[in-house]
């Protein structure tokens, strides 16, 4: 095996590697079709060795020739559909096609012309450079700017930029010789092995995109309870993490503790499926009617969390009583329409700046505690001050 054929088996080989990789990883990917568009384009583009091999060894040159263009060129706009569908900009189907065919015409016509023309060259490189600028374009207008998505802005450029340069380059080495003075010289040698770096990195960049995707869908729905769609505890730990680690803020944080009063009983009555109802119904209401910097999570069964960052314990108890009141109002689906369902809540503030979250966790759970003993369907705070004159305090209000 020669130089030219060992390096044409290579490419084909880590084409076809690109190609089971975006097949194996587009299965655990939210957009499958993204990574199935991109095996596909990698699949497309390793013909384009055989046919390299066709045009060297072989005598039906203008066959192979063109069949060796038309197979990059629908990699790469296949590759534009992919990233449409994992960056949410639609490729426009009628330009896809009329530039596909457009080219492809360009490269029939172009063929008889003498190879190193720069008429000849230009035909032939520039509806790459094209669809490699198509590519970084559909990125660009995503507007996102993750650091992935400019690496990859960035090697589509360069690739683009690579496909002008041989233009330039294929002219200036042509004459003579032509083939061979072109393969001999050291700017061949560079422009295939760039050629070759860049389309691995852009198909790593890629695969990052999308395992980067898939990674953040998992951590995301880790942390996510799918009945209620609130943080479930683990995630409700780690985002309560960051904002106590924030500078200290001029009142203390403050939880709220909620647990659905004779929630058993609902089950027993009217079953599970309304229970779930029940719980998804107090999930929305959580989510409208919490302030948006407060953390809500169903810790589990039917009992709930509210953090509410920079919020004093009066302010904490009137929000749970604002909750309370709501709640007692609200008419449930799979609930006959007069059924109406109570919740208790215990509230209680950190202490000071740097306080374990899990005192003012156990002090709301004390005076949740207390409430579910003193009657169900009301709010009880730890009692720094006395709750009972809040509540006079707001019977006069
Ligand atoms: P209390 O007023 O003292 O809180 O009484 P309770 O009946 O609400 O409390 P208890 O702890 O006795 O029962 C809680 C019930 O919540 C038992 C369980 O069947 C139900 N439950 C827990 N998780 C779910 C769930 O995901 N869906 C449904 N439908 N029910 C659940
Ligand atoms: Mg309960
Ligand atoms: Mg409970």
């Amino acid at each position: 095996m020669n130089g030219a054929l060992f390096l044409l088996t290579v490419n084909f080989l880590i084409a076809q590697l690109f190609c089971v990789f975006f097949l194996v990883i587009s299965r655990r990917s939210r957009i499958p079709a993204a990574g199935r568009w991109f095996a596909a384009a990698f699949a497309v583009a390793s013909l384009s060795a055989i046919f390299e091999v066709v045009i060297r060894y072989a005598d039906f040159d203008r066959l192979a020739s063109f069949g060796a263009f038309s197979s990059v060129l629908s990699a790469l706009l296949m590759i534009r559909v992919g990233l449409g569908r994992l960056y949410a900009v639609p490729s426009n189907v009628m330009v896809m096609t009329g530039f596909l065919g457009a080219s492809l015409t360009l490269n029939l016509m172009i063929y008889d012309l003498p190879r190193g023309t720069f008429y000849h060259s230009l035909g032939y490189q520039l509806p790459f450079a094209i669809a490699e600028l198509i590519c970084a374009a559909a990125i660009y207008q995503s507007g996102r700017r993750e650091t992935a998505d400019r690496i990859l802005i960035g090697l589509l450029l360069l690739t683009a930029a690579n496909f002008v340069s041989k233009i330039y380059f294929s002219v200036k080495f042509s004459g003579g010789s032509t083939a061979q003075s072109y393969l001999s010289s050291v700017y061949a040698l560079v422009s295939q092995s760039l050629s070759a770096v860049l389309v691995v990195s852009t198909g790593l960049t890629l695969l990052a995109v999308i395992v980067v995707e898939i990674m953040d869908d998992a951590k995301a729905n880790s942390e996510i309870d799918p009945l209620s769609g609130l943080f479930n505890r683990r995630g409700f730990n780690e985002r309560v993490k960051q904002v106590l680690a924030r500078p200290m803020s001029a009142y203390p944080h403050c939880v709220v503790l909620c647990d659905l009063d004779h929630f058993k009983a609902v089950n027993d009555t009217y079953g599970h499926a309304a229970g779930d109802q029940v719980i998804m119904s107090l999930g929305r209401m959580l989510r409208e009617h919490a302030p948006p910097e407060a953390i809500c999570a169903r810790f589990g069964g039917e009992e709930f969390a509210v953090f509410l960052p920079s919020t004093g314990e009066t302010t904490g108890y009137l929000f749970a009583q604002g909750l309370r009141n709501s709640f007692s109002a609200l008419a449930f689906e799979g609930l006959p329409d007069a059924v109406r369902l109570t919740a208790s809540f215990g509230v209680c503030a950190l202490d000071a700046a740097g306080d374990p979250i899990v005192d003012a966790i156990n002090g709301a759970d004390a005076a949740l505690y207390d409430a579910k003993k003193s009657g169900r369907n009301r709010v009880n705070r730890t009692g720094r001050a006395a709750a009972a004159n809040l509540e006079e305090w707001q019977a006069q209000a």
